[in-house]
């Protein structure tokens, strides 16, 4: 099968076309970096099928970043047989900076130039015939959104993969073509491929060039004691990047016509430029991301809209009577949409299991009746009844992603963490890690510096992912409904906010210890703004509900039912239905005291061992967590009446961490202790596969000892804090929380000086 691969610079529309072309669903993102891996697929509508490879973006070919070292690695070992090279319409001369180079291989290349629906849009023109016949292949207009020329592109692709292709130079020094004439020479000799390629390389003084063929250097040597140029003396690399620059403004900016009306472009530039400085100045932007979230959070999360019903105002339910009673209302609030579509799932599924135990009731064994509808059905709802949440979650996400917003974000945050051996790159994996930590960890190859890297995939999943968030919900329910005060989606947000400090802080204590190492450029341009692309975002969507149901109906289904026999069984496999002397009471037991300086450990009274449980599934899988409630709750229920009778008034999915707080007696503090554990300890076991491929040899050890540290010692910490405050004094929490953070930061920029001041002393002695 011939292949075909995609290269071209960051944010180009690469994976765009990509998708288009071969029906697949892979990440498209409005920022740099987001494709870091290849990806295959293929594309039918030919006369054979062929291979396309999504290569991640890159501005040139040397070998500075991990991006630029596969995509170059890709197109000279495994020879495609043709390059398609986007280019960005918009940004044409930048974008032909890698062109010029490609056009250095040895291989048939055919310029796709993307984004042509803007360009129309603003009443350019683009002349094709001259750019192509200057570039000496073939150029075809496309636009990869609107799926605009994408099968003539193909065509012309296959065309030009019939033939075979030299390479050319759009190089015209003399001087230094004959340095790559003798070099071309010598390399033919060494009979390796692609000799124009390689010999402008080393003249560059490429690392891998010159690891690779030292004898040629003396070439080089030679020629550079002949270099006369005053501003570049004699770095052969820095002139041959000017004569690029300046060949492809000479020969290329009359290519594109710019429609006559170059104050509404100014226009224009100053509104993207007038938005760009409210979304990144220093104290508005953090302050609008952080309102930014919190809307997020509360539209998914609240209970009571807007605070309507705090303020006063009374809501009725409507439905009365009816299983949907608690729809839209609760408590006397409106529901936010999140809460609306979560209510909605639970009560339908509530509906089902009542439907299937009363036409199970007395047919079959009651163990039987148990373990479909207590153990199985109740799991799996439980787990699929939080997708709706999720989804919209990761809808305000894509949104703001899709926009260009989060590039902003991560803009704003490179410019403090800067100041703490951080970079801005770091920042994309772990905004990712929201949504899921293994996309996220494969992402940190964007990082050039081993350290940042490992400590980045460290402090990754405290990321609180998509499965952590039926923990938060189910718990944060929880607190509010038991103990009567609270939010529950303040609650949830302030343990995202909770995880993001953690990362931040361990971030910092690494690379001031054991991962410290410079920092690299934050080199990333803000991409454009524009509207979400519905499609796209839908494509985000299906990807996340698909890979959240699938895990529902196996890893966590199977987890539910081996839980459910180990709590109904006893040791001698006999069937008990309750959980005295159960195998799992058993092993709970054994490693509950574990837990005691966390809150959820011995001072437990009956079933205090499931939280001990609850946090020991939750390594094979977050949902897990809930799912182990859920399954112990019901029969919690079951066993013990007072408990039924206090719940049963509520209705709305969060019974069984009731259940499990007032069976257990456990605090409210010990609740957000737990809470905190399961978002900082060890994550699931993919993430825990992936963060094994990705760090460096003999790190990953390290690692699972960091996140066992972190996670003991930060809910023992938040255990022991919130232990000060009662219900009524809480309100004391945030001041007191607040001076001991400017007290903290009032410290470690003392330290940061103070060791600024001596290693400048050093210097002057
Ligand atoms: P990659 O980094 O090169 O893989 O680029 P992506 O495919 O992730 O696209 C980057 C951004 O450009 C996304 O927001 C796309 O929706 C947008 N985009 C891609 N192709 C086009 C196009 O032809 N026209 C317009 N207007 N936007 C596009
Ligand atoms: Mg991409």
């Amino acid at each position: 099968m011939k292949r075909f691969a995609l290269a071209g610079n960051p944010n180009c529309g690469k994976t765009t076309l990509f998708n288009n072309l071969t029906g697949s669903t892979a990440h498209v993102g409005n920022w740099p970096g987001v494709t870091v891996e290849k990806k295959d697929g293929v594309y039918k509508k030919l006369k054979e099928h062929v291979a396309i490879i999504d290569l991640p973006g890159i501005y040139s070919l040397s070998p500075y970043t991990s991006e630029e070292v596969i995509s170059r690695n890709y197109i000279l070992d495994e020879k495609p047989d043709c390059v398609i090279n986007i280019v960005d319409a918009t940004n044409l001369e930048r974008n032909l900076y890698l062109t010029t180079q490609l056009l250095e291989i040895d291989v048939p290349v055919v310029v796709a130039v993307n984004m042509m629906d803007v360009l129309d849009k603003n009443g350019d023109t683009l002349d094709v015939d001259e750019l192509s016949k200057k570039l000496g292949v073939p150029v075809v207009k496309v636009s990869a959104l609107k799926e605009n020329n994408l099968d003539d592109l193909m065509k012309v692709a296959y065309e030009a993969s019939l033939n075979e292709r030299k390479g050319h130079t759009i190089l015209d020094d003399k001087d230094l073509l004959h340095l790559i004439g003798d070099l071309s020479i010598a390399f033919k000799g060494k009979k390796v491929d692609n000799p124009l390629f390689h010999a402008i390389k080393l003249a560059e003084g490429d690392e891998i060039e010159v690891k690779d063929h030292k004898d040629l250097m003396e070439m080089v040597s030679e020629f550079k004691k002949t270099i006369k140029n005053d501003i570049f003396g004699d770095d052969i690399e820095a002139i041959i990047a000017d004569k690029r620059y300046n060949y492809i403004a000479d020969n290329f900016s009359s290519v594109i016509t710019r429609k006559e009306v170059v104050d509404e472009k100014e226009v224009k530039s100053t509104k993207s430029d007038r938005i760009d400085k409210v979304l990144t100045h220093k104290v508005w932007g953090l302050l609008i991301f952080a309102v930014i979230l919190f809307f997020v959070f509360h539209l998914t999360f609240a209970e009571d809209l807007f605070f309507l019903h705090a303020f006063g105002v009374e809501f009725t339910p409507c439905f009365e009577g009816s299983i949907y009673e608690g729809l839209f209302w609760s408590d006397g609030g409106i529901a936010s949409p999140g809460v609306m579509l979560f209510n909605f799932f639970d009560m339908s599924f509530g509906a089902i299991i009542e439907a299937v135990g009363g036409a199970m009731e007395g047919n079959v064994p009651v163990w039987f009746q148990g373990f479909i509808c207590d153990g199985v059905l109740a799991g799996l709802f439980a787990i699929l009844g939080f997708l709706p949440q999720i989804l919209f979650l990761f809808l305000f996400f894509s949104i703001m992603e899709d926009t260009g917003y989060m590039a902003r974000v991560a803009f704003i945050l490179d410019r403090i963490f800067r100041k703490f051996g951080l970079s801005g790159r770091a920042f994309i994996p772990m905004i990712m890690g929201f949504g899921c930590s293994v996309p996220a960890m494969i992402n940190t190859r964007t990082l050039a510096d081993e350290k940042e890297k490992t400590a980045t995939i460290r402090v990754i999943p405290f990321f609180s992912c998509g499965a952590k968030l039926p923990i938060l919900v189910a718990i944060a329910g929880g607190i509010v409904e038991y103990f009567g005060f609270g939010n529950a989606d303040v609650i949830t947000y302030s343990m995202y906010v909770v995880g993001i400090i953690a990362a931040i802080t361990c971030l910092i204590l690494m690379r001031k210890t054991t991962m410290r190492g410079d920092v690299a450029p934050f080199i990333m341009e803000l991409p454009a703004y524009h509207w979400p692309q519905f499609k796209s975002l839908m494509i985000h969507l299906w990807d996340k509900a698909k890979h959240f149901v699938k895990k529902a109906f196996t890893i966590i289904l199977a987890s539910t039912v081996v839980i459910w026999f180990l709590s109904n069984f006893g040791w001698n496999w006999a069937y008990l239905g309750t959980f005295e002397g159960s195998i799992l009471e058993g092993l709970g037991s054994l490693i509950q005291p574990i837990f005691t300086p966390l809150g959820f450990g011995s001072q437990l009274s009956a079933f205090g061992f499931v939280f001990a449980v609850a946090a020991i599934t939750g390594l094979i899988a977050k949902e897990n967590v809930i799912a182990t409630f859920i399954a112990l709750g019901a029969i919690i229920m079951a066993s013990s009446p007072e408990i039924v009778e206090a719940i049963e008034a509520d209705e709305d999915g969060i019974e069984a961490s009731i259940a499990m707080i007032s069976a257990t007696g456990i605090t409210w503090q010990g609740c957000i202790s737990f809470i905190a554990f399961n978002m900082l300890t060890i994550p699931c076991f993919a993430a825990c596969a992936t963060a094994r491929a990705e760090l460096p040899k003999g790190q990953f050890k390290w690692t699972i000892l960091f996140w066992l540290v972190a996670s003991y010692v930060g809910s023992a910490f938040i255990y022991c804090f919130l232990s000060m405050f009662s219900k009524e004094t809480l309100a004391w929490a945030i001041p007191v929380t607040a001076g001991l953070i400017v007290l903290a930061v009032a410290a470690g920029f003392g330290i940061h000086f103070y060791n600024k001041r001596q290693d400048a002393k050093k210097l002057g002695a």
